[in-house]
């Protein structure tokens, strides 16, 4: 703390990302990256961005990756924001439509984020818990709210809503905004893109992080109708009008056509989860359903802090929330067959 901090800035929780160690013959199932590298036709885009024209501004509108987007997502350039990873586009999400009068809803547990965006643009959260089953129940979402954003499916349990709850959250909120975060929609989950022609209040929000494996290049995008999609575009014209760079544009219109390097790499990591789920369960583990690249898990006989740090010795990287509730859990990045056998070792010798 210092004085010459804002009231704000004081009273700021801010988030903690996952570490990123560098440790060599890691097993890092930590951050729900990808464990297969990313299409090679993106990284010969990247390489190619990689010229003379670096010394040129990028095309601040993103115009020919919104446009490569709307393609894949049926929705016209026009309905597509794109930012410097999902993060940022609820970032602006969160400062575009979101009013500090009436409270914004979220599941606890969730994404740890929105909390902290709630902080950093003082606006009234309120947390709706998970029900007994941890999963979200749209019923708890009847009572007055400004907004609504919640996960599909939800992290850290990976547990999915089916799309006609999802639609009827959202008709039920006429006039307030919905935002569904998909950062893990790929493995399994039904995404509301398709409800976006229908209601004027949703925005569906995706990230080439996971299952196009390009966290490192920070991309992510919001589907939305014309006048939410505006609202963003208001607030990154007021905050960084070139917030996708030349290779970051580049590498992501060539993900996005790669159709068959992502069918393959999302196939492979569905396959895998079910596989670990199944060795998880013959262990003793409790597994939650998941629809996304991750799973979590708790043992009855073991706390999940240790679990983790027992792990952790054996150069198995996974992530432990200390938070009521889901304290004995483990959040487990599915990872390729090989690192999984690895993990899978490591608890033989733990359990
Ligand atoms: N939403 C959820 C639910 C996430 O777990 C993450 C990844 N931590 C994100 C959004 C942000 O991902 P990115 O900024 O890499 O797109």
């Amino acid at each position: 703390m210092s004085k010459f901090w804002s009231p704000i800035v004081s009273r700021l929780k801010p988030y903690v990302p996952g570490e990123q160690p560098s440790m060599a013959n890691l097993v890092k199932l930590n951050t729900n990256e990808s464990p297969y590298g990313p299409s090679e036709k993106a990284l010969e885009a990247i390489r190619a961005a990689a010229s003379d024209d670096m010394r040129l501004y990028p095309d601040p509108v993103a115009l020919g990756l919104r446009q490569a987007i709307g393609e894949r997502c049926g929705v016209s350039a026009d309905e597509v924001f794109v930012g410097n990873g999902s993060d940022e586009v609820l970032a602006h999400a969160f400062a575009a439509l979101l009013k500090h009068d009436q409270p914004l809803l979220y599941p606890d547990i969730s994404y740890s984020f929105y909390p902290t965006y709630a902080g950093l643009f003082g606006i009234h959260a309120v947390e709706v818990p998970l029900n007994d089953a941890f999963r979200i129940d749209i019923a708890d979402y009847r009572r007055p709210a400004g907004a609504i954003i919640l996960p599909n499916p939800n992290a850290p349990t990976g547990i999915g809503m089916p799309l006609a709850e999802i639609e009827r959250l959202v008709a039920e909120h006429p006039d307030q905004p919905v935002v569904i975060d998909e950062a893990y929609i790929d493995f399994g989950g039904e995404s509301a893109v398709a409800l976006v022609p229908k209601y004027e209040n949703l925005l569906v929000v995706q990230t080439f992080s996971k299952s196009r494996a390009l966290a490192g290049l920070r991309v992510g995008f919001a589907i939305g109708q014309r006048p939410l999609i505006e609202a963003l575009e208001r607030v990154k014209d007021s905050f960084n009008s070139y917030p996708l760079g030349r290779a970051a544009q580049a590498g992501a219109i060539a993900a996005i056509r790669d159709t068959d390097w992502f069918e393959e790499a999302r196939g492979k990591i569905i396959a895998t989860r079910a596989e670990l789920i199944r060795e998880l369960e013959m262990r003793g583990f409790e597994v939650l359903p998941s629809q996304a690249n991750f799973v979590f898990a708790r043992h009855p006989d073991h706390a999940g802090q240790t679990l983790a740090a027992k792990l952790r010795e054996r150069a198995v990287i996974v992530r432990h929330f200390a938070k009521p509730r889901i304290e004995d859990f483990l959040r487990i990045t599915i990872g390729t067959d090989a690192e999984c056998a690895r993990l899978i070792t490591a608890l033989d010798e733990i359990v």
